[in-house]
């Protein structure tokens, strides 16, 4: 499986990094190897200086399709989770100054820890209401109806480049408050106010 994400979704949080918004989906892909379930720590990688969390609403892709039209999109995922896109902020900034991939920055082992995944039907998802609490304090707080590019915009988009196939994972963006983690720190992530994910910083 691959997991496909969406950056600078959210304009509030294209403001905080000063980026410019985009006139498609900016993509980038994480392996398999950066996946982190059940709830397992998070262990401080020794390359970076400053890797941020950025919650992010999370689409599992149930069959395989490409070039998928927007309207047949919502054919293609039946469940939704909350997932955290960690970031080496000091690579990514030296990557972008050069122009360069941001993989190494964006990419690495157990960059994208995941929750379980519930029924889309059980939520308006155009309508979703998530939020990132570090140490008890809420820093992210979001709503889907705020996306620049819908789900189903995603699907489309990102199918014409790559084949999505079953159990692949969309991260559709953060929104505005990312920031540091910590040693020691504990991220909790919801979604409509039911706790999804549970991440310890060690
Ligand atoms: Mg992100």
């Amino acid at each position: 499986m691959k997991i496909i994400a969406i950056g600078r979704n959210y304009t509030e949080h294209i403001k905080e990094l000063a980026n410019e918004k985009p006139e498609s989906p900016v993509v980038f892909i994480k392996p398999d190897t950066a996946l982190l379930r059940n709830n397992d720590a998070f262990y401080y990688p020794e390359f970076s200086k400053d890797i941020h969390y950025e919650v992010e609403i999370v689409l599992k892709i149930n069959r395989e399709g490409k070039y998928i039209d927007e309207s047949f999109a919502h054919k293609y995922f039946d469940e939704v989770g909350i997932g955290i896109d960690f970031t080496a902020r000091d690579l990514q900034n030296q990557c972008k100054a050069k122009g360069l991939p941001w993989e190494i920055a964006k990419a690495f082992n157990h960059s994208a820890p995941i929750s379980n995944f519930v029924s889309k039907t059980d939520y308006d998802i155009n309508n979703l209401h998530f939020s990132l609490l570090q140490n008890g304090v809420e820093k992210q707080s979001g709503n889907t109806s705020h996306m620049l590019f819908s789900f189903h915009e995603i699907i489309a988009y990102v199918s014409r480049f790559f084949t999505l196939k079953k159990g692949d994972l969309i991260f559709t963006g953060t929104p505005a408050g990312v920031g540091p983690i910590t040693v020691g720190d504990h991220l909790e992530a919801f979604i409509e106010g039911n706790k999804f994910l549970d991440v310890p910083i060690k």
